[in-house]
């Protein structure tokens, strides 16, 4: 065979997808990726290195990461059979939707949002149903619930709060919804340590909702690659059937436990980032933008004519953000995620310089 004969035989779906990248680019400022700017203590990684220069490598990890999942249980007060770990949050969409759709399913995406939904659902060849949000990006409930009844079954992805918008969903909001909603409901809150309403509280009710979450964002912990999902436990360990064995590696675990023994750390940042994110959001709302979004997260979102110059100045003073341009219903816009106080005045520096 040859190659364009093998390339033929990738799945047509796989075949038909925009490629998810991300340039590398190196700039001494990095606002572009929604991380939290602290890495964690020096005393806490040396703890760790010490564990992993112990720990035999030959042997795999537990089967089950069983304390790991007791920590989280206490930390989320999910019970321990109702969370499911994994590479990243991106890992427990996966096997979300390797569990939940298929080509004969529906899957309802809010848009503009989180690149991967689409991409997974796709990939997996079942149907997207968008629902875009409002003009000024809130979540259209009424459209979100007309669309979940005309297409019963469906697996309904929400995000909250959402990437790239920063937008959230309230308490109502989501009850309305799953009082409504016939299918699976995937609450993607990868953010919520930011903000908006923690719907842990509707599992009990709603044997159909599965909240996943994440600790790339407050918990510092991006490069570790690790998330996890909250539900049922008769779904979860349904869903646990197809991810695969050995999925989160003894590193990433032991770091993770560490990490959940030092949530005053985290909370104490969170508080900070929220600080400054809203001290951001009133002075991009001071500059000649076209829109500033409202965000509950750790980024905002901001609307420029002038986006291109914007971001290359940015970027030629040593300042990475992000361009969501291609994004539906985001023209020229562009989301900067909140740094250092250090970090955040230099971007406020070059943005007052470029409008001056
Ligand atoms: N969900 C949302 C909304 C995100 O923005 C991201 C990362 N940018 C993820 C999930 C995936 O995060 P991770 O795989 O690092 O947990």
């Amino acid at each position: 065979m040859n190659l364009n004969e093998s390339l033929l035989l990738i799945n047509e779906k796989v075949r038909s997808l925009k490629k998810y990248h991300l340039e590398p680019e190196i700039s001494s400022i990095k606002l572009n990726q929604n991380e939290n700017p602290f890495d964690w203590p020096m005393e806490i990684k040396k703890e760790i290195a010490q564990f992993c220069v112990s720990r035999p490598w030959n042997r795999y990890p537990n089967f089950v990461p069983d304390q790991l999942q007791e920590k989280l249980s206490q930390y989320t007060k999910v019970p321990k059979s109702g969370i499911l770990v994994g590479n990243g949050s991106n890992e427990m969409l996966l096997v979300l939707l390797l569990s939940l759709a298929n080509t004969a399913r529906n899957v309802i995406i809010c848009q503009p949002t989180f690149t991967v939904y689409r991409l997974l659902a796709t990939g997996l060849g079942a149907t997207e149903r968008s629902v875009g949000l409002n003009a000024d990006l809130t979540f259209n409930i009424p459209d979100i619930v007309s669309c979940s009844k005309q297409y019963p079954g469906s697996v309904l992805i929400l995000c909250s709060p959402n990437n790239p918008t920063g937008s959230v969903l309230s308490e109502s909001d989501v009850k309305t919804i799953l009082a409504e909603h016939n299918g699976f409901c995937i609450l993607d809150q990868a953010y919520i340590e930011f903000g908006g309403y923690n719907a842990i509280e509707l599992l009990d009710k709603f044997p159909n909702l599965i909240i996943t979450r994440t600790f790339s964002k407050a918990f510092g912990g991006a490069g570790l690659r690790l998330g996890y999902m909250l539900g049922n436990p008769e779904i979860v360990s349904q869903i646990n059937k197809i991810k695969l064995p050995y999925n989160v590696n003894f590193f990433s675990e032991h770091v993770a436990q560490t990490l959940l023994s030092h949530t005053s750390t985290v909370e104490k940042q969170v508080e900070f980032l929220i600080n400054q994110r809203d001290d951001l959001l009133s002075f991009l709302n001071s500059l000649p933008l076209d829109n500033v979004y409202p965000s509950s997260a750790n980024f905002i979102m901001f609307r420029c004519r002038e986006k291109q110059a914007l971001f290359d100045n940015c970027k030629q003073n040593g300042i990475l953000i992000r361009d969501v341009s291609s994004y539906p219903l985001c023209e020229n816009c562009l989301r900067v995620n909140v740094g250092t106080e250090q970090e955040n005045s230099a971007f406020k520096k070059v943005l007052k310089n470029f409008f001056a």
